[in-house]
């Protein structure tokens, strides 16, 4: 009888578990990025332990130990009141981006990279960074930043196997950009991509005010050869948009300009606007986004932290199908 009662109480074992056996693996399948980093795990993270930095406003290359210079880019390009989620998530794309540039990329002969945002990546030094906080407010930063850099050491942003081109800008206005109407090339991670929440921050909308004066002027700055008469109909008219929305092309009296030379002729805070002619004699920008567009949105970054994301699943919304790998 106690036989009979064994075996039937081990058929019923056997049947609980073996379901429970094999949804585990499923789950931990689906997890692949776990599974796949330990076979592309062949950078070396201490041959990046140390970088030049190269300060551009006085031509001095320093060498500093590598996450101590991303805590010192992480707090100069995001703010600290950020999630922590979105620190982590910018904390991993610096880096990237930084061993992108070490892997033989890099803009400077004597250096790995300069502190410039529009260069390479801002950097601000921790003093002169804790100075501009709140002497109250500066210990509590810090470790913040610190625990973003320190709690992700060693993982960088990979596709195929690589380090990615790992771009990042402020607000994305509603859809990111491809780098192909910024710089020209493709990368198969950079693609457009919807992006929430940010009409919630106030780098989402600006407007820029010009006279005629003034817009001829800061044309003729680089188009010596630029001419406008006003009294015809439409001398200035946007010819092309993009899915993204940005401005691909338009006219300036004489001229055909994209977007992009127009937001940096002008000092656009991005190449998705409208304009029209305002009392007259001044012409009205409204700008929506801030920065380039391409790769992952700071603000966006913070909304998708405040919906429960992680730093992998915010930095997998931005960049496609790219694996987060520990070196
Ligand atoms: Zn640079």
């Amino acid at each position: 009888m106690r036989k009979v009662f064994s075996l039937i109480f081990g058929v019923i074992l056997l049947i609980i578990l073996i379901p429970i056996i094999f949804t585990k693996k499923k789950a931990l399948e689906s997890l692949n990025f776990i599974d796949n980093s330990a076979s592309i795990n062949k950078y070396n993270y201490s041959d990046f332990s140390k970088i030049k930095l190269l300060h551009q406003s006085t031509g001095e290359v320093e060498e500093v130990d590598l996450d101590y210079y991303i805590a010192c880019v992480v707090s100069s390009e995001m703010p600290v009141n950020f999630e922590l989620e979105a620190l982590k998530a910018q904390a991993v794309v610096a880096r990237t981006y930084t061993i992108y540039k070490l892997m033989g990329n890099r803009k400077h002969e004597n250096a790995d990279i300069c502190d410039q945002s529009t260069c390479c990546q801002a950097w601000i030094s921790e003093e002169n960074r804790k100075a501009k906080w709140k002497e109250e407010e500066r210990n509590n930063n810090w470790n913040k930043i610190l625990i973003a850099v320190n709690s992700t050491i060693g993982k960088i942003i990979c596709y195929d196997g690589k380090p990615i081109n790992a771009f990042f800008h402020s607000n994305s206005g509603g859809k990111t950009e491809e780098p192909t109407y910024v710089w020209g090339g493709s990368y198969p991670y950079l693609q457009t991509v919807e992006t929430f929440g940010e009409e919630n921050y106030s780098q989402y909308s600006s407007e820029v005010f010009l006279t005629k004066e003034e817009l001829i002027e800061k044309i003729k700055a680089e188009h010596e050869d630029f001419e406008i008469n006003f009294d015809e109909e439409e001398p200035i008219k946007i010819l092309k948009r993009n899915d993204s929305n940005r401005v691909v092309e338009m006219k300036f009296g004489n001229l055909n300009l994209s977007g992009v030379e127009v937001r940096k002729l002008l000092g656009l805070k991005s190449a998705n606007f409208t304009l029209e002619f305002v009392n007259g004699d001044k012409l009205k920008f409204k700008v929506i986004g801030y920065g380039h567009g391409v790769g992952l949105s700071q603000t966006g970054s913070d909304y998708l932290a405040k919906q429960g994301l992680n730093y992998e699943n915010i930095i997998k919304h931005f960049y496609k199908g790219v694996e987060i790998i520990d070196m």
